[in-house]
């Protein structure tokens, strides 16, 4: 495709991040590139609201250069660009795991055959959903992690939930190290330590749900002057900026909140914050963490355990589910605890850098149209 034309914002990774970020970017009037690689994601914004006729989407492997970004050998160009091309399913590094043929999140729903029995090295919400699913569908599943299962909720909620799923026949081995993982005749073999023990444990098929890493390679980012954090993410800062001035990124690549309304969140932020001068900030005092289990798990905002290391003043209370008479018209029997937390803060975000020139250029015109767009 050759686009000559230059762009306000382009957008590199066309998932929910990406279309949240068009979606804002072309409501806020600008010329918009949408880049995508792969199966173009995110249901709700393919069939729902349509970016307006102002966004252009470009098929293709994209990599940030000198004006834009190239894009199979075109250049589009671009006052702004977004980086929003999520993330993959990260392998742990455990000796001999790369001899295995281990299933991800995404390839464990191809199978057409369910295994007797799975071993799961993760147990996040992705280790602990799909591990579920598994164990209800008759397969024997053993979960396998270096600290409790669910551990980034509140310690409460995660030894009820653990509960549950042991009452449901699986195997849970928390705190415990894996130092090898072969191949055998009827699967696959993991070595485990802990306190100075150690034992092997087998399974017909494993998965590996240890984290996403995200999506950089190719891109070329070092190159531009854009800084990774050591867990491989986009640096940014609140406002969503990386170190290049001009250069945003949101949703999964950036390594921090990898969930869908984060990275559509994340996204607008950085889609205004390009056009209309940073005045945005990401804040995740009332951010949502959903498991979806069964019985489920939520939450909103801070644990207390992270509200105490900000130096915050806690008061909690923790009230199991069946003594609270609004859960039981509400369906649920479970007696998983609730636990709220009080406590104050306040949030600054400061306007840090002066309009460019295509947003004074974008404010000019709107000031001379009639209708504003
Ligand atoms: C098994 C599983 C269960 C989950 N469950 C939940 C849940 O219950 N609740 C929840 O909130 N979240 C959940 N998530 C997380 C959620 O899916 C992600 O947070 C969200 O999809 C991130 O959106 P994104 O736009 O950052 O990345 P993505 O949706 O991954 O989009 C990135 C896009 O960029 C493209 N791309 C990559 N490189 C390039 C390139 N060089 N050029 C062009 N395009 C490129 C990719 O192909 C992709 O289309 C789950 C994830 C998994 C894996």
């Amino acid at each position: 495709m050759r686009d000559q034309a230059p762009h306000d914002l382009a957008i590199i990774g066309a998932g929910s991040a990406g279309f949240s970020a068009a979606i804002t970017a072309a409501e806020l009037g600008a010329r918009v590139a949408l880049i995508g690689h792969g199966t173009i994601g995110g249901t709700c914004v393919n069939t729902g609201c349509v970016p307006s006729k102002n966004l252009i989407r470009v098929k293709g492997q994209a990599r940030v250069t000198e004006g834009g970004i190239a894009v199979d050998g075109n250049l589009i160009r671009a006052d702004n660009i977004i980086i929003a091309t999520g993330a993959s399913p990260a392998v742990p590094p455990i000796p001999g795991i790369e001899t295995v043929p281990y299933l991800t999140s995404t390839t464990a729903l191809d199978l057409a055959v369910l295994p007797r029995s799975l071993l799961v090295i993760g147990g996040g919400y992705v280790g602990c959903q799909l591990g579920q699913m598994f164990a209800r569908a008759g397969v024997v599943v053993r979960i396998v992690d270096i600290v409790p299962i669910l551990s980034a909720g509140e310690p409460e909620i995660s030894t009820a939930l653990a509960g549950y799923l042991r009452e449901e026949g699986i195997a849970l081995h928390e705190g415990v190290r894996p130092t090898a993982i072969r191949e055998t005749a009827r699967g696959v073999a993991l070595d485990l330590s802990a306190g100075g023990k150690s034992e092997t444990i087998e399974a017909e098929q494993v998965l590996v749900s240890t984290g996403r890493r995200p999506n950089t390679a190719g891109l070329g980012l070092e190159e531009a002057g854009i800084e990774l954090l050591p867990s491989g993410g986009v640096k940014v800062d609140d406002q969503m900026r990386t170190t290049r001035a001009g250069i945003y990124a949101a949703g999964d690549v950036t390594g921090r909140d990898q969930f869908v309304y984060m990275a559509a969140y994340s996204a607008r932020i950085a889609a205004e914050n390009a056009l209309n001068g940073d005045g945005r900030c990401y804040d995740t005092t009332a951010m949502p963490y959903v498991v979806f289990t069964d019985p489920q798990m939520a939450s909103v905002g801070l644990t207390e355990a992270q509200a105490r290391e900000q130096g915050l003043s806690v008061k909690t209370s923790v009230l199991s589910l069946d003594q609270v008479p609004r859960a039981t018209p509400a369906g649920s029997s479970s007696s998983l605890p609730t636990r709220e937390a009080a406590r104050s803060s306040a949030r600054t975000c400061w306007r840090r850098r002066a309009p460019t020139a295509s947003r004074r250029r974008r404010s000019r015109s709107k000031a001379g149209s009639p209708s504003g767009s």
